[in-house]
């Protein structure tokens, strides 16, 4: 069996009444979770079944795409085929038992998909990483993982081969590739000969699946783990907020190695038996993400925030979006300019939902509730989410606070089990009753959140508190901000002041800087309170950002205060 190459047509079968497996009871914490629970046997299986009774529309639970016009569709039938292949090949030639950890770190392509199905298949432990990651990288996440194998693709095959002998832990390299490797296993040829039949190992909700590095926006990546049930945490959320049902396409940019690729190219929609689309999307362009929702029926789109910044910056107004109906965003703050923006090109709005690594969905805008823009939504459930003070107070709403989620007495069963190998660091984020976020914001009298910004972002100016996210806001109402980050400065009399780095639109990259500046400065004076406007201005040609594209404002803070 060769693909991508291969284009595995779905069987078409008549649309009877549909047989979901619904988790969402569980995922409101209206119901227990199961002892024992494992996603591969439990939910994929399940369709793979009310698929062959014909009581699932005809769309692929897999559908990948390139810019070659490749394409690999995959039934849930098909999918179960080719994970069992898989979790054998695991198991087989890779030598890997349950417990042991594989660090996968591969670009969009359809084997990301089947080592994480054979990987819950097996029990062995998933570490995603994206492929922008450098030897250094690698070292430090296969040191601090002890994984036993890493699968890569031929471009960081030769990173792996550089670091490899310091990785004690390391036994087996699992190349994908259409040629071999010295030293390596080649997965495709493998998989070929792998045999399909595979019992799915019977796992424990609480046993560990997955272990996620974050993006590091802050310091140093933590390895956040998940156990087996966090999938379930998405059944409502992928319901409601993202809106999903059996005959929708989704299609989520995000890169593999960010956790919003398990949320929204894996758990969410085929808990509720949509089709996961992906686009191979090496590189981030506007035309290529316009014109792949132009050719194909994608019905629900998400990506992030800068990423609609730039699509909106690339006048959609001339494409015309074959089945599009709902947009989805998270991992930043929107800014509402960018959401004005979209559903004027568009005519369709953008759902916020905010989370971290640690957590599946904290706050959304569900279908069909009101949206206030440059709101990240209610609380979402199971999870009762509240602003608390450095005591782990509640806060009342309209007071600014960090944003918390209550684990005491019961601990949700979709949070994170633990950061691994730091339990200072886990206990860190526990005060009172509380699972801290580090992220401020203020709850208004309606439940919206209202994000302020990363605690230690927050600048605190002659006693006032300044979120970056309301300055950044403002400034992208003015015509020549292209992108912004905003960060604390120091100053001698006032301790520190609001900093603002610009990128300028390319129409005023020849204006006065001097004049700009003072321009922008009084733009911020009038759309948001004063006090807030940035005291300094640089105008730059980027922004340090994560390899997720997170801008990185601690980085700009200490070049700001010396510390580097
Ligand atoms: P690190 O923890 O290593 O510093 P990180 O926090 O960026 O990295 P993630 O877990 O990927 O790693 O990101 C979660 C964070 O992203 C949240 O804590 C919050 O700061 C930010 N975030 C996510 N969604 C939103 C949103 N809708 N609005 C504002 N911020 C968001
Ligand atoms: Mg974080």
């Amino acid at each position: 069996l060769h693909f991508p190459r291969t284009f595995l047509r779905h069987s078409r079968r008549s649309l009877a009444s549909l047989v979901i497996p619904d988790f969402e009871d569980i995922s409101r914490g209206k119901q227990e979770v199961p002892e024992y629970f494992n996603f591969a046997s439990d939910v994929l299986d399940q369709w793979t079944q009310v698929e062959k009774a014909g009581k699932r529309p005809p769309n692929p639970a897999f559908w990948w795409v390139n810019d070659q016009r490749e394409e690999a569709k995959w039934s849930f039938e098909e999918l179960g085929l080719l994970s069992r292949k898989a979790a054998n090949v695991l198991t087989g030639p890779c030598g890997l038992q349950r417990g042991d950890k594989i660090m996968t770190v591969l670009p969009r392509i359809p084997e990301w998909w089947l080592l994480n199905v054979a990987s819950m298949r097996t029990g062995i432990v998933f570490i995603p990483g994206t492929s922008q990651l450098t030897a250094k990288d690698i070292i430090y996440r296969l040191q601090a993982s002890k994984a036993k194998c890493i699968a890569v693709s031929d471009t960081l095959a030769p990173a792996v081969d550089s670091i490899a002998s310091e990785c004690k832990f390391l036994k087996t390299k699992l190349i994908i590739s259409e040629s071999g490797r010295d030293g390596w296993l080649n997965f495709r040829d493998l998989l070929q000969a792998a045999p399909d039949k595979h019992d799915c190992v019977k796992t424990k909700n609480q046993d560990p699946s997955l272990i996620y590095f974050t993006s590091g926006s802050t310091g140093s990546p933590k390895m956040v783990e998940q156990s087996h049930c966090f999938g379930i945490g998405f059944a409502a959320s992928g319901r409601h907020w993202m809106n999903l049902g059996t005959s929708d396409i989704f299609w989520n940019t995000s890169d593999t190695g960010w956790v919003k690729a398990a949320w929204s190219s894996l758990f969410s929609p085929w808990l509720n038996g949509s089709c996961v689309f992906v686009h191979h999307l090496p590189r981030f362009d506007p035309a290529v993400i316009a014109n792949t929702l132009t050719r194909y029926p994608v019905t629900t789109f998400c990506t992030a925030p800068t990423a609609y910044q730039m699509l909106v910056q690339h006048d959609l107004s001339r494409y015309k979006f074959m089945s599009l109906k709902h947009c989805l965003t998270g991992g930043e703050p929107l800014i509402p300019e960018v959401f004005e923006q979209w559903k004027k090109q568009t005519g369709l709005d953008i759902y916020e939902g905010y989370g971290q690594t640690e957590t599946v969905v904290i706050c959304s805008n569900v279908k069909g509730m009101k949206i206030k823009v440059g709101s990240m939504g209610k609380a979402s459930p199971p999870y009762n989410v509240q602003v608390v003070d450095d005591q782990g107070n509640v806060q009342p709403p309209g007071k600014e606070g960090e944003v918390a989620i209550q684990i005491k007495p019961k601990r949700p069963f979709c949070i994170f089990s633990q950061y691994l190998d730091n339990p200072e660091k886990t206990a860190a984020t526990e005060r009172g009753d509380f699972y801290t976020t580090g992220d401020r914001a203020v709850k208004d009298e309606e439940g919206y959140f209202w994000f302020v910004g990363r605690s230690d972002d927050v600048i605190n100016s002659a006693g006032y508190r300044i979120g970056p996210f309301e300055v950044e806001s403002a400034l992208s109402e003015h015509p020549a901000v292209a992108e912004s980050a905003v960060v604390s400065s120091p100053d001698p009399t006032r301790g520190e002041v609001v900093k603002a780095f610009v990128i300028l639109s390319p129409a005023f990259l020849s204006h006065d800087p001097e004049k700009l500046t003072k321009e922008l400065q009084d733009h911020v004076k009038k759309v948001t309170a004063p006090y807030k406007y940035p005291r300094k201005v640089e105008f730059v040609q980027e922004l340090p950002k994560t390899a997720t594209g997170k801008i990185q404002r601690s980085v700009l803070r200490k070049r700001e205060w010396g510390q580097v």
